[in-house]
């Protein structure tokens, strides 16, 4: 029997950016969507992302390569969007050594490889490119005002045990970020600790990104009247108080590549643990007792850049199944 998708629920669990991205594409598909978090959209891992459009930390290439085009073309689109919190940030991504043409460049306009004149001292190779980035603080708000708006019911609400949660709903979305090591007994979901320094932008317009600095990983993410600065990318650590030590390291960085930096006045530190997994989990499963599941969790460095292609992936196993398949 073919079921009709308008009267079918889907609980989404998690209200981060993967969590609120599936859900609003649930809706869209007809589905009526509830979504169930330990934690409001702001307390989120994905709330402290310096939210750059940029494949990190996230595997396989192939398919997030696939993932993060989509999710290219949508985030371009709501640059225009007032109120989104998105913007289209040129600057550059530095390498020590030569690298090969990057895999997620099929997709990106206007890439292209710095001449090596161009380049900062220190440095072998890298490419100029404009992306978007987000304003999480904003971009969350924009998207949980967009499920509401579509009916969609979002509530504070731990979930225990996955299969319960079947009860609830004949589909079950889970989107638990780090979460998901323990919802869904997975151990290769690791955090990936990142610490930040939040500073009053004294007048960059570029990114930086380096991901091999020697003293650890480096980027300055502006955002208007303020820029990001990172970074750390500790795996297995779970603290999320942020270290004075690594907060000097992090501006001494950043200041190397845009002097203006190194007064700046500091508005936060931040820490945020990245859900890290050998590869992106995107798939459905049954749950014991009956009920299905669609797993979509361990984004690692790059749950911004994927959250609509992973979205448009979820909802279209979400309709064939609707559809009986
Ligand atoms: C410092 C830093 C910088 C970053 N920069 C970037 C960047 O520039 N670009 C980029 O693309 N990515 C970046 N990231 C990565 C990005 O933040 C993550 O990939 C993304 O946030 C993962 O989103 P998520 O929705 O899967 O997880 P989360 O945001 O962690 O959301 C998980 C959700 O699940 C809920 N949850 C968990 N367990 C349960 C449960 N049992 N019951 C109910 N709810 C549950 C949580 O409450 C939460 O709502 C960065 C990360 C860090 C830390």
């Amino acid at each position: 029997m073919t079921r009709n998708t308008r009267t079918v629920e889907a609980l989404v669990i998690g209200a981060g950016v993967i969590g609120l991205s599936a859900a609003i594409r649930l809706q869209e598909a007809g589905l009526r969507v509830r979504v169930w978090t330990a934690a409001a959209p702001a307390e989120t891992t994905s709330a402290v992302a310096a939210a750059l459009w940029y494949p990190y930390l996230a595997y396989p290439a192939e398919r997030v390569a696939a993932w993060a085009q989509r999710t290219f073309a949508e985030l371009v689109r709501l640059a225009d969007e007032p109120g989104a919190g998105v913007h289209m940030v040129p600057g550059f991504e530095l390498w020590r050594r030569a690298v090969p043409y990057p895999s997620w460049g099929a997709g990106v306009p206007g890439l292209r490889r710095i001449p090596p004149a161009d380049l900062p001292a220190g440095y072998a190779d890298g490419h100029a490119v404009t992306v978007p980035v987000a304003r999480m603080g904003t971009y969350l708000g924009y998207l949980a005002d967009r499920f509401a708006a579509g009916g969609g019911r979002l509530e504070l609400r731990t979930v225990r045990v996955l299969s319960r949660a079947a009860h609830s709903a004949p589909l079950v979305v889970n989107c638990a970020g780090l979460g998901a090591r323990t919802l869904a007994s997975d151990e290769t979901v690791v955090p990936v600790r990142g610490q930040i320094v939040r500073v009053e932008n004294p007048g960059v317009e570029r990114f930086w990104l380096d991901d091999e600095h020697p003293e650890g990983l480096t980027y300055i993410v502006p955002r208007g009247d303020d820029c990001i600065l990172g970074g750390t990318a500790e795996k297995g650590e779970w603290s999320t108080t942020p270290e004075p030590e690594a907060a000097r390291g992090i501006v001494r960085r950043c200041a190397a590549l845009e002097p203006r930096l190194a007064e700046a006045r500091i508005l936060e530190h931040r820490v945020g643990l990245r859900p890290a997994r050998p590869s992106v989990r995107l798939e459905a499963a049954e749950l014991p007792g009956g009920g299905r599941v669609i797993h979509c969790y361990g984004h690692g460095g790059a749950g911004v850049t994927l959250s609509w292609g992973c979205a448009d992936e979820v909802a279209e196993i979400a309709k064939e199944w609707s559809a009986g398949g």
